[in-house]
This record gives C-alpha cells, sequence and structure tokens, in this order.
C-alpha cells in the first residue's frame, strides 16, 4: 500500500502536508456511519443547507430504504466534533482527522468512535 502525500493550501495562507489513503472531498464521508444499517453517509444539499444522509435511503430497488436513520447537519455536525475535541471549541479538520476513527449515526444519539494513540 503506498501513501501519498498531499499539500494542502489553505485560505489563510498556511499550507499543510497530509497523508492519507482517502481520496474523498469530505472527511466526514468517510466518518459517518448509519448505526441503523451500517451504510455510510452522504453529503447532500437540501434547500441551501449542507446535510448528511444514510446512503441507504436513496436505494429504493431490492432493498428496503433505511427509514430510521436520522438526516444531520453538517454545521451541527461540526459543531459536537469542535467542542469535543477542538482547542476553542473550533471545528478543525486535521484534528477530528487524528482523533476520530468513526462516527456512528443513531437516530437519538452518536457514538463517536476515538483512534489510539500510538507512538
Ligand atoms: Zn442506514
Amino acid at each position: 500500500m503506498s501513501k501519498r502525500a498531499r499539500l494542502i493550501h489553505k485560505e489563510d495562507g498556511t499550507v499543510v502536508s497530509s497523508t492519507s489513503k482517502y481520496n474523498g472531498k469530505y472527511l466526514l464521508e468517510n466518518l459517518l456511519v448509519c448505526g441503523d444499517c451500517g451504510a455510510s453517509y452522504r453529503r447532500r444539499t437540501e434547500r441551501g443547507k449542507v446535510v448528511w444522509r444514510c446512503a441507504a435511503t436513496r436505494i429504493e430497488k431490492g432493498k428496503e430504504s433505511c427509514v430510521d436513520s436520522p438526516t444531520v447537519n453538517d454545521e451541527w455536525v461540526q459543531k459536537i466534533l469542535g467542542g469535543v475535541f477542538c482547542e476553542d471549541n473550533v471545528y478543525n479538520e486535521d484534528t477530528i482527522t487524528n482523533n476520530v476513527q468513526r462516527i456512528l449515526l443513531f437516530k437519538e444519539y452518536l457514538e463517536i468512535y476515538c483512534k489510539m494513540k500510538k507512538n
């Protein structure tokens, strides 16, 4: 498995080096998992707002759609993650990448799995 290094140029002028096996555009797409059916979450824009929704809700043939999974607001997820993991409660993608393994979404709560620190 080869690791690819990426340089990310941020808006404030800083350059961050990132090694990732994901090519995903959005970090949360790699983290959010439906607690009900195990499908990953997909990013959508609804009425001008960014939301995350279980991918299985879009499957209409062959499988029952996942009706109990919550649709969550992107801002809301970032606010929670920022409050738990980040300095000054401000969502920081690098911090989340370093600390969060997976986020399971249930109807009334979410489960955050943290990465084990290893040296
Ligand atoms: Zn689901």
